[in-house]
């Protein structure tokens, strides 16, 4: 199944959230504060109170959309978290928040995960020194990821970087001057601010 290409706005209204994936528009400029009802004809007819499988469908979903995956990407990943030791819930958070275009977009390098998609496969991120293009590589303790500095978005990525004022999760470390991040440490459950409750995405691929 491919990416979905359409309007990103419309997903949020489907999720009835805001799922940040235009970047500096969602804090200025969001769809979803004039029209805050789901897409299509019966948008805005009640919508039905979703249950057990509709909940769960619904978070899996939003999880989807937020790291901007495919089924099949991320049915891998629900895979995968399985298989490793302690809560698959939380595994599958911590795989996603590993994958290199999460973390350039948790050091601030890009103002949406989609951007920082777009700076990984352009081949403008460099992780210990050698520029890596792809966006689920999985980073580990110790790796160093940097913009390349003869780079054209040097420039863009100096002001993305000063709007959020170098912050950053506390297993990532930034150095603003060099746009470096190191990481120090793999996120924990408590650390990943992301609006999802990963049981029920579980309990959907558990049915
Ligand atoms: Fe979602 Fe951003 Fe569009 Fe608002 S502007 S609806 S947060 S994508």
């Amino acid at each position: 199944m491919s990416l979905y290409t359409g309007p990103r706005c419309r997903l949020c209204r489907r999720e009835g959230m805001k799922l940040f994936l235009k970047g500096e528009r969602c804090y200025t400029k969001c769809s979803l504060e004039k029209r805050n009802y789901p897409p299509g004809m019966h948008g805005q007819t009640r919508p039905p109170k979703l249950k057990d499988y509709g909940l769960r469908f619904r978070e899996k979903q939003k999880a989807k959309r937020i790291y901007w995956l495919t089924e099949t990407q991320f049915r891998r990943y629900v895979d995968r978290a399985e298989k490793l030791p302690g809560r698959t819930g939380e595994n599958l958070l911590i795989l996603l928040e590993r994958r290199l275009d999460s973390v350039v977009f948790r050091l601030g390098f890009a103002s949406s995960r989609k951007h920082a998609r777009q700076l990984v496969t352009h081949g403008h991120i460099m992780v210990n020194d050698k520029v890596v293009d792809i966006p689920n590589y999985e980073v580990e303790i110790g790796d160093v990821i940097r913009v390349k500095p003869d780079s054209p978005v040097v420039p863009m990525v100096k002001e993305e970087v000063a709007k959020k004022g170098g912050r950053c999760p506390s297993w990532l470390e930034l150095d603003e001057n060099k746009l470096e991040g190191r990481v120090v440490g793999l996120p924990e459950p408590g650390m990943i601010e992301v609006p999802l409750n990963e049981q029920l995405i579980v309990e959907f691929y558990s049915r």
